[in-house]
């Protein structure tokens, strides 16, 4: 009889215990794992003018234009615990005159790294041997178009020749040291102004070995802060998508209704981050608006940030809707993206 009440104690301690515990995980929306990935935007400047780029097109004023070395080091020291770290955001990577500094202490310290670049560059042979020997890991190239008449009408500035005869310069120097990083990939999305040149930009880049990744073509659609500045949806559409590859338009404009363009809650406020230029913390690459960043590095510690009242309400909205502190607003609450509860 003893026992039996023992055991009906202990399942009862058991029950309270568990249900404290899922009670203060479903409110406490602090208690998030710490994310794996950062996007590391070192700068705000860039060659090229592409149609749907907030920075080419000039729809905000970047506050610092270039992340200097000390900068990046304070940053980096607070974030220790990340595995992979992309070096991108709307700047050319390859402006900013530290990068290759960054990427070495961020493989001193067993990161995966990441580069996107539009590659139309003049640059020198230690250019690319700097590129060979930095122990980068992945080079992506975004190159809408297979000749100079169909890139240029997307990559405003961009030279198509330029972009090819880099990639090969990379390449061949890559075979000579017989290194394998970085990977080298070209990104092209499909538009109706390059639609008819996939075949081509195939044969180009087995002549190069390099890999060609084709991708989605997308409208700005997804930019919460400045989407509204790209220009009416319908007439984006008829301008851009294309006609004859239509496996090439994205299935969020294939539905009836665009918005929220995914139907399921938004994964990047739990799961990564993005730094900017001058150590503010955006939520995600969707924003770049400098008065929609969420805290700031140089200041704050990473747990602090990470915690902060803009984190905690923006999560709710997906979440569980109990975000009972003080108002804040934040760019989430306009977003459309993703589906709110
Ligand atoms: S809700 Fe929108 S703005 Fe907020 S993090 Fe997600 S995608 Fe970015």
């Amino acid at each position: 009889m003893i026992s039996h009440i023992k055991n009906a104690y202990s399942k009862a301690v058991e029950k309270i215990k568990y249900m404290t515990f899922s009670t203060r995980y479903k409110q406490n929306l602090s208690f998030i794992n710490y994310p794996e990935q950062v996007i590391i935007n070192t700068i705000d400047k860039c060659n090229l003018a592409c149609i749907f780029c907030p920075l080419g097109q000039k729809m905000y004023k970047p506050t610092i234009e270039t992340m200097d070395f000390s900068t990046f080091q304070i940053v980096f020291n607070k974030i220790l615990f990340v595995k992979w770290i992309g070096f991108f955001n709307w700047g050319e990577p390859f402006l900013n005159p530290h990068l290759f500094d960054m990427i070495w202490l961020a493989k001193k310290n067993h990161k995966h790294t990441v580069v996107h670049s539009n590659f139309s560059l003049q640059r020198n042979s230690l250019f690319f041997n700097k590129i060979i020997f930095s122990e980068l890991d992945e080079l992506n190239i975004s190159c809408n178009g297979a000749s100079q008449k169909s890139y240029e009408k997307y990559h405003i500035n961009g030279n198509f020749k330029l972009v090819v005869s880099n990639m090969k310069k990379l390449r061949n120097l890559q075979k000579k040291y017989k290194k394998e990083s970085p990977k080298i990939i070209w990104k092209f999305l499909v538009h109706r102004y390059n639609e008819h040149e996939l075949v081509y930009a195939q044969h180009l880049a087995k002549s190069l070995d390099i890999e060609l990744k084709f991708d989605f073509f997308r409208l700005g659609e997804d930019l919460p802060d400045m989407h509204r500045k790209f220009g009416n949806l319908k007439n984006k559409i008829k301008q851009w998508l294309p006609r004859k590859n239509i496996d090439f338009i994205h299935q969020v404009y294939r539905k009836n209704k665009l918005y929220p363009l995914f139907d399921k809650p938004c994964p990047f406020l739990f799961s990564m981050f993005i730094i900017n230029t001058d150590g503010s913390i955006f939520p995600c690459c969707y924003v770049s608006e400098p008065s929609t960043a969420f805290g700031n590095l140089i200041t704050d510690s990473f747990n602090k940030m990470w915690n902060n009242h803009m984190y905690q309400y923006s999560r709710s909205i997906f979440k569980n809707n109990n975000y009972r502190s003080p108002k804040v607003y934040t760019i989430c609450e306009k977003c459309k993206n993703y589906t709110k509860l």
